[in-house]
């Protein structure tokens, strides 16, 4: 499994896009999370971007999801045939449909591709596109969902936004990789994580590694120092703080 950041920032960062990461297995390719200032980056990043399989959508605030209009829209110029997935928490499809009323209107009568639609459930676990699907629901300021991909024996969790929570650590457990959103370094903010909260959920689950994203613009630029010496008294749980572009083969 490969995992590329192809962005890592909160929702107003302005020198990081919006948290996206591309997960690559076999011919299998999923985006999680399309924000409104990252989906065209998936161009720079993918191999055939008009093969993503599917996009899954953790929760409805906007550096998460307003980014597919402008997906969608280039694949159409590009001439997309394939069918492409889009799962998200309940109201998924007419959330995108709603949107993309709002920013292209009748674009989704002429994509020249399917667009498919699943709503995600946590505790409904099921195999789509090459990969193993499994939620939780993290601790947000609306219901988030957390993700679990499972494929070619590796194993990657991705927090979205919000506090972890004992069903999102059980969900986390021995994965090959921890992707955590940290907002703050140690403040304690509602409905967000914040670094050593998200390192410690990472040793909890076992996982092998953890990635920190989704930091507050004003500590992920003042801060680095602090954060990683916060990330250095956890040796055991191999944090990171990755950066745009960054990729890691698990
Ligand atoms: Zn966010
Ligand atoms: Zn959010």
């Amino acid at each position: 499994m490969r995992v590329t950041f192809v962005g890592v920032g909160e929702a107003f960062d302005e020198r990081l896009p919006n948290t996206s990461l591309l997960v690559e297995s076999g011919d299998s390719s999923i985006l999680l999370d399309c924000g409104f200032n990252v989906s065209c980056r998936l161009w720079d990043y993918a191999a055939n971007p008009i093969d993503l399989d599917a996009v899954f959508i953790s929760h409805f605030h906007a550096d998460h999801y307003f980014g597919l209009p402008a997906l969608i829209v280039r694949s159409m110029q590009e001439k997309r045939t394939k069918r492409l997935t889009i799962l998200g928490p309940s109201g998924i499809e007419s959330r995108v449909q709603r949107l993309m009323e709002l920013a292209y209107s009748n674009a989704l009568t002429r994509t020249g591709f399917e667009i498919f639609f699943i709503e995600c459930v946590p505790g409904e676990d099921f195999k789509h596109s090459g990969f193993r699907f499994r939620f939780a629901l993290n601790d947000h300021s609306m219901p988030c969902l957390a993700i679990r991909l499972d494929a070619g024996g590796k194993s990657l969790y991705y927090s979205g936004d919000g506090k972890p929570t004992d069903a999102t650590v059980d969900l986390a457990e021995d994965c090959d990789l921890v992707v955590h959103e940290a907002f703050t370094l140690d403040e304690i903010t509602l409905g967000h994580g914040d670094v050593g909260t998200s390192l410690d959920m990472a040793r909890k689950s076992g996982a092998k590694a953890c990635a920190l994203v989704h930091m507050k613009r004003t500590i992920r630029h003042t801060m680095m120092d602090m954060i990683r010496m916060a990330v250095d008294t956890r040796p055991e749980v191999n944090g990171f703080v990755p950066e745009p572009g960054d990729v890691r083969e698990l």
